[in-house]
């Protein structure tokens, strides 16, 4: 081989894995154990010590794990990553690295339902505030910032209206505050947009959705872009103070540019506890494998299904970014040329009756509260995912009574079209 970098098909095929060398398999084997030999006493005291890496405890890592862990960094180009139970215990082992109880984080309003309310009541349980700002309106993240603040939280793709944000600018605000950005990639991928080109310092997703793609297996990531100095002003001491859990090292000093996944994988996944099952990173490995293929489909689907929705009597409006008329098309084009998403909301002349006619009538539409599976989905936000949500605050995010949100599969588009057209004609 000459020494030119591997594209991201290649990597989505091989990045972390090798044939394994006691065997000879081929696939990543699923390395099916709760814990790891250890040579002798001193290899042991090492590895608790944080001196050598190894393995100890499948709650601290696994061989399959770490394998999905390079996969995904290597995509995203990031200097390492962190595999954990489901999109939303990375959430919380990200914040737990940042925020004391008091302190401040700054998200965008339009998130998955499920981290609105997560962020709104969980978190305030710890004392971690969430000051929420508008992804449309950029001021709005730097008037919220205030001695307090340690991130800002977005998504690339926001749910569930697939509006575009523009990390760019928000990054911007990120460094003038001195805090990191956190990107939440789940509805693109990073085969559609890499945030970490774009400014962010760290990554999280719900490898539940797109990375797996075959909605069978929960499972979230972390990866750390290396690109943050948390020793500064001694804003981040989980990071750049003495662990006394670990006999006084600076994880910072000791770790440089991946402190931040060692963070999460020493202080956070140690303590809290929410492992990735091995089984699982095997099923999300083999999804990721097929993620370029998938996702190209996934958005050239979602484009033909959007112009259909868009041209139809019944329908009063179409939220698809991948439209030249949308107002998040421009910025489609520059974060993601390839396809904007496979998640989009539109909105029914017939109002909320309307919203549930349609779900009941679909047929090739499966109505469940998932997006990113190889099959076509469809559910009413309004009455779902963000009924937790009063009137106004479910219209600010995009999930008014008249909406329904599609997350578009990979069959035949012409099928798709056609229940679509059966349920809103009958
Ligand atoms: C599903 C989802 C999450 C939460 O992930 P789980 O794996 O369900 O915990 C977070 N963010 C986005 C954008 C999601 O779609």
């Amino acid at each position: 081989m000459s020494d030119r970098l591997p594209g991201f098909s290649t990597l989505a095929v091989h990045a972390g894995a090798q044939p394994d060398p006691t065997t000879g398999a081929r696939a990543t084997p699923i390395y099916q154990t709760t814990s790891f030999v250890f040579n002798d006493a001193d290899h042991a005291a090492s590895l608790f010590g944080l001196q050598a890496f190894g393995n100890i405890y499948t709650r601290i890592g696994n061989p399959t794990n770490a394998v999905l862990e390079e996969r995904v960094a290597a995509l995203e180009g990031g200097t390492a990553a962190l595999a954990v139970a489901s999109g939303h215990a990375a959430q919380v082992v990200v914040l737990q690295q940042l925020l004391q109880p008091g302190d401040e984080f700054i998200a965008a309003r339009k998130l998955y339902g499920g981290s609105i309310n997560q962020f709104s009541h969980a978190f305030k349980s710890f004392g971690w505030n969430v000051v929420w700002a508008d992804s449309d309106d950029i001021a709005s993240f730097e008037r919220a910032v205030t001695p307090r603040t340690k991130a800002i939280f977005i998504e690339s793709i926001a749910n569930p209206g697939g509006s575009i944000t523009d990390i760019e600018a928000i990054s911007t605000v990120a460094r003038k505050a001195g805090v990191p950005l956190i990107v939440d990639n789940t509805l693109a991928s990073p085969y559609l947009i890499r945030p970490i080109d774009h400014g962010a310092d760290i990554v999280v997703h719900s490898l539940t959705k797109f990375l797996g793609g075959h909605g069978n297996s929960l499972g979230g990531i972390i990866v750390d872009a290396g690109t943050f100095d948390w020793s500064t002003g001694g804003k981040y001491p989980m990071l750049s103070e003495p662990r006394p859990e670990y006999h006084g090292i600076r994880l910072q000093e000791t770790f440089g540019n991946f402190a931040f996944a060692i963070a999460c994988r020493v202080l956070g996944l140690r303590d809290l506890g929410p492992a990735l099952s091995p089984f699982n990173a095997f099923m999300i490995l083999t999804g990721i494998e097929t993620l370029p293929l998938r996702m190209q489909k996934h958005c050239d689907n979602a484009k033909a299904v959007a112009e259909f929705l868009a041209g139809h009597p019944a329908v009063a409006s179409v939220s698809y970014a991948g439209l030249a008329s949308d107002k998040y098309n421009q910025l489609a084009r520059k974060y993601a040329p390839k396809g904007a998403g496979a998640v989009f909301t539109f909105s029914l002349k017939g109002g909320y009756d309307a919203g549930v006619s349609l779900v009941s009538k679909l047929q090739l539409f499966s109505h469940l509260a998932n997006v990113g599976d190889t099959r076509s989905l469809v559910i009413h936000p309004a009455s779902t995912t963000h009924s937790q949500l009063d009137d106004a605050a479910k219209v600010k995010s995009g999930a008014g009574p008249d909406v329904v949100r599609l997350s578009i599969g990979i069959e035949d588009k012409e099928d798709l079209i056609a229940d679509l057209e059966q349920a809103l004609g009958a």
